[in-house]
């Protein structure tokens, strides 16, 4: 077992939380690498969905990449982000 926690905004997996939450996120809400890495809480999915617009992904990682149009910041101001 390894890689079991995932970083909600971008999807860097690492096998601690505390490894995780150590690196620097390129997605963070506040701006590229302007705050940490913070775990996904909720479980491994199939598909996981935008808590924000409804958009879907396989993957963490692929959902993130895509810009939001339902983002709180504004539209296309953010990044999707997995709901739990
Ligand atoms: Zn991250
Ligand atoms: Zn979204």
């Amino acid at each position: 077992m390894s890689d079991n926690y995932y970083c909600k905004y971008c999807g860097a997996s690492s096998s601690s939380v505390t490894n995780l939450t150590g690196g620097m996120c390129p997605r963070h809400p506040n701006g590229s690498h302007r705050g940490h890495h913070a775990p996904y809480q909720g479980g491994k999915k199939s598909t996981y969905t935008c808590q924000f617009c409804g958009t879907t992904s396989s993957g963490i990682q692929n959902l993130t990449a895509g810009v939001c149009q339902g983002h709180p910041n504004g539209a296309n101001k953010g990044h999707h982000e997995p709901m739990l």
